[in-house]
């Protein structure tokens, strides 16, 4: 009997061992994803559809250029802890990221392993080149257009996978993404609406930006950009090229010059000088001024400066 008895209290006791390390498991297993970034749009979109789901944060601030940053230790300390490192692709952060993701020694976010997410994957790519364009030759876009997210149509794209990657590694909490991902489609097909209506009396305004950053924003917009500062994405301005740019403004009568928050301002303001053009800063990203703290506000932000520039500039 004693022995029976013991037995029974050694099974009931086996039992409980198992379960606390299943429960322990799960909640270890299911705990809050770690989630970095490369810049701080991808990082709004992912809070979008994390929720209290995830922790997130980015490399790359919105107020500097993301195709030259500045690796610094505490960005490798970060990519250590993280189970997810999402990265905009198409060679934007060829510069910086692939030593940051090497020198981590995270095996979870190498490229390639499950917690590497490329935000490109299902985007809208503009600008790819035909033949063979190389970083020898300077241009910083060889792969396409990697600003894609200035276009709301890929910012659901993007939401899409990142919805996607967030269930694969947290299978148990595929329901919950699928409702945020639902969530954050409805509000930004409304936001868009919205844009598109303020943009429409514009169709057609012709501008200048320093950087090939709006491309995707243009065309969802109906802006029409007929040149760059820099001759080429990465190349700064040359002499001979501002004044062809020059000429070309005042043959098509453009009248707006737009840049991102990271360049010199002196060529375009000579520009602006020339053309009687007005010189604006628009960031191309959330995070690029304390008034653009996420995704839906950079497009706030950005079409209200752009409507008020395009009224002052008389250009439409
Ligand atoms: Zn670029």
């Amino acid at each position: 009997m004693a022995h029976i008895l013991s037995k029974v209290h050694m099974t009931k006791k086996l039992l409980l061992t198992l379960l606390f390390t299943t429960l322990a498991g799960r909640l270890f297993a299911q705990g809050k994803l770690t989630v970095m970034t490369t810049t701080e749009d991808l990082a709004s979109i992912a809070r979008e559809i994390g929720g209290d789901h995830v922790t997130v944060d980015s490399i790359a601030k919105g107020y500097q250029d993301p195709h030259f940053v500045e690796a610094k230790p505490s960005f490798i300390l970060k990519l250590q802890k993280a189970d997810v490192l999402i990265a905009v692709g198409r060679e934007l952060e060829i510069g910086w990221l692939p030593p940051l993701i090497q020198q981590s020694r995270n095996a979870k976010i190498q490229v390639g392993a499950p917690g590497y997410l490329d935000a490109s994957l299902q985007a809208a790519i503009l600008e790819i080149p035909n033949g063979n364009i190389t970083r020898a030759m300077g241009d910083v876009h060889p792969l396409g257009n990697p600003h894609y997210w200035m276009d709301p149509e890929n910012g659901k794209r993007i939401a899409k996978e990142i919805a996607d990657k967030f269930s694969e590694l947290r299978s148990g909490d595929r329901a919950f993404y699928a409702q945020q991902l639902a969530g954050f489609t409805t509000r930004l097909d409304a936001a868009e609406k919205g844009w598109l209506a303020r943009m429409a009396p514009y169709k057609g305004t012709k501008m200048v930006t320093y950087h090939r950053s709006f491309p995707n924003f243009a065309e969802r917009f109906g802006l029409d950009i007929v040149g760059y500062v820099e001759p080429r994405p990465g190349i700064p301005p040359t002499p001979q090229h501002t004044l062809d740019l020059i000429n070309e403004m005042k043959r098509q009568n453009v009248k707006l010059v737009l840049v991102e928050p990271y360049f010199d301002m002196k060529t375009p303001l000579a520009i602006g000088r020339e053309t009687g053009a007005q010189v604006l800063v628009m960031p191309p990203s959330v995070g690029g001024t304390k008034d653009v703290p996420d995704y839906f506000k950079l497009f706030d932000y950005d079409i209200s400066l752009l409507i008020d520039a395009i009224k002052k500039s008389g250009a439409k």
